[in-house]
C-alpha cells in the first residue's frame, strides 16, 4: 500500500501539463516550460479549454496537443529540447486530447 506521503511525492505534488498530459509542473501557471513537450504553462490558459496562448506564440492548446502527438513536442521546432517523461511524471489518467486536436491528427494521417 502506498503511504500518503509517498503518494504526495509521486502524484499529487505535480500538476498536469495541458498539452502532453504528464505531471511535469511544480505549480500551475508559473510560466514553467514542460520538459516533455516544451509548452510554456501560460497564466492566461488556466484550464483545458482551447485558447490561444500568448506565451506560446499564440498557439492553441489543441494545436500544441496535435503537434505533441505528431512530432513529440508542442511545436516541431522545439522537438530537440524535449525529453521523455521521468517515472515521477506519470500520465494523468484524467487528461484527454481536445476534440480539435484529434481532428487535426486525423486530418494529417
Ligand atoms: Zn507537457
Amino acid at each position: 500500500m502506498t503511504s500518503i506521503i509517498e503518494n504526495n511525492l509521486t502524484t499529487n505534488r505535480r500538476v498536469t501539463c495541458f498539452v502532453c498530459g504528464h505531471r511535469t509542473l511544480d505549480k500551475r501557471c508559473d510560466w514553467d516550460i514542460c520538459p516533455v513537450c516544451c509548452w510554456e504553462d501560460d497564466v492566461l490558459v488556466i484550464d483545458e479549454q482551447d485558447k490561444r496562448s500568448p506565451a506560446n506564440k499564440g498557439m492553441m492548446v489543441s494545436e500544441a496537443q496535435a503537434n505533441f502527438v505528431l512530432f513529440g513536442a508542442s511545436t516541431e521546432q522545439r522537438k530537440d529540447r524535449c525529453r521523455s517523461p521521468r517515472s515521477d511524471e506519470s500520465l494523468d489518467p484524467n487528461w484527454r486530447l481536445l476534440a480539435e486536436a484529434v481532428q487535426t491528427i486525423q486530418s494529417r494521417k
